[in-house]
């Protein structure tokens, strides 16, 4: 058995405690950061072999803004911001049926807004964090063995490591979570939707410059926007029976078959897709619902924890939020781990819950199931372009996010 690695410690600084984080997705390096501002000493654990840097997009306002702001990242991001852009709803054959321009959205979201590639949130976290944690690429946990005051991980290179606190954010499908909370079903809630997100590599055709399209038909919806070079990017969302049916076939071939009927830029962007399908973000649409987040001193963060969906559309924000609260209560109940992790948790469960029933009901938004909601959208899409509706909208979401 391979000896236990120990926290290093330096000459003359006083004992550091240790957290091993497993996934550096944006839960992951966000609660690295964090915790390396206390004062821990951090270990980064993930299973790809290398960082991934491009991915779909992703806004933060309201609270995902302010922790975005806290921790530190706005400098970093605000280059990056996609901005708002012109929506233009269309027909099957990609013709238009009506525009929301920009000001629309931006006069409904407010400044304190972001709208960043999820790789750009990454890469921003990562700059901050590099250099100052220990990240190892290429491993994941295989045991997690919890004793009075530590936690010994066994890693898949055969480290054995002593550390003070385990945060599980390894995504909605967590190894941890199986390790430690039991296996995947107890907690997965198939929404029985799949979702496909990727970056165009050209710009899309038959999408006007600085706008997206957007096809929603009963059981799907298509967007294909085009920001210009190395901005341009896709959306795709279907209701489907057997998510694991669509999986095993692959984005390319699943989201063929499910949107190759569309013109417009659907066309142009699933045939970018058949060249380069490996950039696709592609799963079904699954809620984790857990009664606890933490066991001793294992603690989940994240889509491993409470995976929203991309329904709420507030995943990345809740990672941020969630990761810098941690820090925040770790640092004030000192050594009482335990607690600290019950006083997080319920400060936040209100939050996730409230997104979780949101991303319920949104869904026949997002994908609406009869023609009678296409509708029933399309003309609720058409009165928020009307000229004094926006403060309304505005109101709404602030209700949302408070
Ligand atoms: C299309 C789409 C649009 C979205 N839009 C928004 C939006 O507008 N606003 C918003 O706030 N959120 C949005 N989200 C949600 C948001 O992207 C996620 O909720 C968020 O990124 C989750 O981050 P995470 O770090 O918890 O999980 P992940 O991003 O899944 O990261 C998990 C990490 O753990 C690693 N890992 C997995 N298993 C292991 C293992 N066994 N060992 C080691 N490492 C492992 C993975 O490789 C990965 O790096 C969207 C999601 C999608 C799909």
């Amino acid at each position: 058995m391979a000896a236990i690695e120990n926290t290093p410690q330096h000459h003359g600084e006083a004992p550091r405690k240790r957290v091993v984080v497993v996934g550096a997705g944006i839960a992951g390096l966000a609660a690295a950061l964090r915790m390396h501002q206390q004062g821990w000493d951090v270990v980064v654990i993930e299973r790809a072999q290398t960082r991934r840097s491009s991915g779909y997009l992703v806004n933060l306002h309201g609270p995902g803004y302010d922790a975005a702001e806290r921790l530190g990242l706005v400098p970093a991001l605000a280059p990056r911001d996609i901005g708002f852009f012109t929506s233009v709803l269309v027909h099957a054959d990609g013709r238009e049926k009506f525009a929301i321009p920009a000001a629309v959205a931006e006069a409904a979201v407010g400044a304190r807004a972001l709208s960043v590639f999820r790789g750009d949130l990454e890469s921003a976290l990562y700059d901050a964090v590099v250099g100052l944690v220990d990240i190892r690429f290429g491993t994941t946990v295989q045991a997690v063995d919890q004793h009075d005051g530590g936690v010994v991980v066994t890693l898949s290179d055969g480290t054995r490591m002593e550390t003070e606190l385990l945060i599980g954010a390894d995504g909605v499908h967590s190894r941890v979570r199986e390790l430690v909370f039991g296996p995947e079903h107890e907690y997965f809630v198939d929404l029985g939707h799949m979702v496909g997100a990727f970056p165009l590599h050209q710009v899309p055709e038959h999408v006007p410059e600085g706008a997206g399209t957007t096809f929603i038909g009963p059981g799907r919806t298509a967007a294909v926007m085009n920001l210009g070079p190395e901005r341009s990017s896709t959306f795709f969302t279907y209701r489907c029976p057997d998510s694991n049916a669509e999986l095993a076939l692959g984005a390319a071939p699943s989201l063929t078959q499910a949107f190759g009927d569309l013109g417009g830029g659907v066309a142009d962007a699933l045939g970018q897709l058949e060249a380069d399908p490996a950039a696709a973000y592609f799963d079904s649409v699954a809620q984790i619902v857990m009664d606890r987040w933490s066991h001793g001193r294992v603690v989940l963060l994240g889509d491993a924890a409470w995976c929203v969906t991309v329904f709420a559309g507030y995943g990345a924000a809740l990672a941020l939020d969630g990761a810098d609260r941690l820090g925040t209560t770790l640092a004030a109940h000192g050594d009482d781990i335990p607690t600290a992790l019950d006083t997080w948790e319920t400060s936040l469960r209100p939050e996730v819950g409230k997104r979780q029933a949101l991303a319920r009901k949104g869904m026949s938004r997002f994908v609406p199931p009869s023609r009678a909601h296409v509708w029933a959208g399309e003309l609720m899409l058409r009165a928020i372009a009307l000229p004094g509706i926006q403060g309304l909208v505005r109101r709404a979401i602030q209700r949302a996010n408070n």
